[in-house]
Parts: structure tokens; C-alpha cells; sequence
């Protein structure tokens, strides 16, 4: 279990990006003190180092020194789990969710499109996530094969152990829920962000989600067919009234802390 304790004056974050055949494989980030700082660096080398798609060629870690002013704390959003019949129904219900959330449905088709099209310039995978306008679709990313990396969010210990407890009961868990899930609550946070969709271009992991504030964290599977190495991540942006340096200080510089969690629903099976 990574330490990380709330009162510590050193925070770091540690920073894991790697890359098999120069493509991004795997990437993640812990925040931790001073003393966890050893035990965060092994743990995500060893992640890279094991990956489903195969062994990273080239691992980077970077240890940084973070300003604990800037350390904002929040709860996780509640996590409900919706199992389809079919790729189809499970686009479905990410549609109707997202529309649930104020986003056209012009705006959900143009991000679906983008995922299975690759949304990066050549068909390929983004390294971080498209904005798309909830109303036209519009992208405005400023660039397309990078998009918009959001980074520094964590659990702290309790909320971690916790999490995890809740997430047994149902029989599910894993590092890409905790992941998926920390990175949608700060993203649920950020000013001018309505929603966020994404699935995994992991083409054995078919499970996706929708996030937005007043709907929680939606795990629906499948959102997409087994061996499609395609996906992606949407944050769906209120057109009206996003301030552009606003989000992307919030998704790239603040520090958010999830110290609570929110409540974990059964998974519900559904037919269309
Ligand atoms: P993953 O769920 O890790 O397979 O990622 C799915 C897609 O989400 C990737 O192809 C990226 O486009 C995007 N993505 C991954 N990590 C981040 C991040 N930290 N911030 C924004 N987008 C991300």
C-alpha cells in the first residue's frame, strides 16, 4: 500500500511513462510522501514491466516535488455498473446517459466516431483525451495526437483501502478502475466540464464509462468489440461558458486527493 498522508509537507508526484516499438504503453502517477517515493517508483516500474500488451522497451519515471498549497481534497463520484448484451446496447446507454448530462447527441456521435476512426491525425490513438463541444461536436484540443493530459490526482491511504473493500463486494476492481475512476473525479471537478466518456484502446479490455456530475461514474461493458485496439476519452465541454487556461490549470497543475468515496451500486444487467 502507497503512504500518503495528508499532513506530509513533502508530497511528490511520481510519474511512470512508458513505451514499447515508440508508442505509448502505459502511463500512470502516484502521489505519495517523501518516504513512499521508493515504494511508488518500483510498484509502477514493475506495472510497465508487466503489461497485458507486452514488455516495456523504454520506461520513464519522473519524481516531483509538489506545492502542498496547491493540494485540493474531494470525494469520489458513486460507481454504478451496467452490463449489455452487445457493443450496440452499450453504446446506447452511453448516448442516453451523456444526453442525461446536457450533451447533444451530434456532439456523443462526433466522439464515438473519433474513437473508432482513431482520433489521433493517421488513425492512430491520442495520448490523452479530445474536448469536444457539447453542443457542435466540435474538437478543440490544440493539438490532436496529444489532446489534453490530465494528471496529479491520487487516493489517500484510507480512501484507497476503502475503495477497494467496497469494489470486492461486487467482484470488481483492478488498477484501470482506480485509475479510470480518480481521473474522472478530478475531471467531474473542472470548470466548463459537463461530461466525460471514454473507452480503452486495450484491445482486451472492453469496459468504458461515462462520468458527469449529477450521474456518478457509469461503468458500462461492453463499449467496445474484444481485439479492437482502438478508444479513446471525451471531456465534453460547455461551450458557453469554458475558460480555456481555467480547465487546463485545473486538469494539468491542480492536485486533487480523493479522501472519501462515494457509494458503489450493484452491477445491473439490461436488455434494449
Ligand atoms: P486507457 O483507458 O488508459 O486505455 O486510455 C484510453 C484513452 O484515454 C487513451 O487512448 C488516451 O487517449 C486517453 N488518456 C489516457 N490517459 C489519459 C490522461 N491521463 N488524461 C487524459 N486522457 C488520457
Amino acid at each position: 500500500m502507497l503512504a500518503f498522508d495528508p499532513m506530509d509537507a513533502h508530497l511528490y508526484s511520481v510519474r511512470m511513462h512508458a513505451s514499447l516499438d515508440n508508442r505509448h504503453l502505459s502511463g500512470a502517477e502516484r502521489l505519495v510522501g517523501g518516504e513512499g517515493v521508493e515504494e511508488a517508483a518500483a510498484s509502477l516500474v514493475r506495472r510497465a514491466l508487466n503489461h497485458a500488451q507486452g514488455r516495456a522497451e523504454s520506461i520513464r519515471l519522473s519524481v516531483d516535488l509538489v506545492d502542498p498549497d496547491q493540494v485540493h481534497f474531494g470525494c469520489l463520484p458513486d460507481v454504478h455498473t451496467f452490463d449489455a448484451p452487445d457493443v450496440e446496447a452499450g453504446r446506447e446507454k452511453a448516448l442516453q446517459l451523456l444526453l442525461l448530462a446536457e450533451v447533444s447527441e451530434d456532439a456523443v456521435r462526433s466522439a464515438m466516431e473519433h474513437f473508432v476512426a482513431g482520433a489521433a491525425p493517421g488513425g492512430g490513438n491520442m495520448r490523452g483525451a479530445m474536448l469536444i463541444g457539447h453542443r457542435s461536436g466540435k474538437r478543440y484540443e490544440p493539438d490532436h495526437a496529444k489532446g489534453i493530459r490530465a494528471r496529479h490526482m491520487d487516493y489517500s491511504l484510507t480512501a484507497r483501502a476503502e475503495l477497494d473493500a467496497a469494489l470486492s463486494e461486487w467482484g470488481i476492481g483492478g488498477d484501470r478502475l482506480r485509475d479510470a475512476l480518480i481521473l474522472a473525479a478530478k475531471v467531474m471537478a473542472a470548470p466548463g466540464v459537463l461530461a466525460e466518456l471514454c473507452w480503452s484502446d486495450d484491445p482486451d479490455y472492453t469496459t468504458g464509462y461515462v462520468a458527469a456530475p449529477q450521474l456518478g461514474y457509469n461503468r458500462i461493458a461492453p463499449l467496445k468489440a474484444r481485439g479492437d485496439a482502438r478508444g479513446g476519452r471525451a471531456f465534453f465541454i460547455d461551450e458557453d461558458r469554458w475558460q480555456p487556461e481555467v480547465l487546463l490549470n485545473h486538469l494539468r497543475d491542480e492536485v486533487f486527493v480523493a479522501d472519501g468515496i462515494g457509494r458503489i451500486f450493484p452491477p445491473e444487467r439490461f436488455e434494449q
